[in-house]
């Protein structure tokens, strides 16, 4: 699904709240996109929703990620998933030293 209408814009840290802690958190970590691509996530989209991530003035923003490979809008807490996933994967590689 992708949102690109005129309520949809970048976002960053300087909101505030729990989209400051969500964009430090993931900032440059590394996911898998439905597609199949690694994505490296750096840039941050939102628009204004009544459910997602709010921010220091009490806005609430639905965050996502775009896949430039595939179009695909990854929702925030699908980010957070898939980026679980592949540091799971790398602890567990470290782990056996591979
Ligand atoms: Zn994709």
């Amino acid at each position: 699904m992708t949102h690109d209408n005129d309520y949809s814009r970048e976002i960053y840290e300087n909101y505030g709240g729990d989209v400051e802690k969500f964009i430090k958190d993931m900032k440059g970590e590394e996911l898998f996109c439905m597609c199949g691509k690694k994505i490296v996530v750096n840039k941050f989209m939102a628009y204004p929703s009544d459910k997602g991530l709010m921010d220091d003035e009490g806005e609430i923003w639905w965050v996502y990620v775009h896949c430039e490979h595939c179009n695909y809008d990854i929702a925030y807490w699908k980010v957070k998933n898939r980026i679980g996933v592949i540091k799971a994967e790398k602890k567990a590689l470290k782990q056996f030293d591979i």
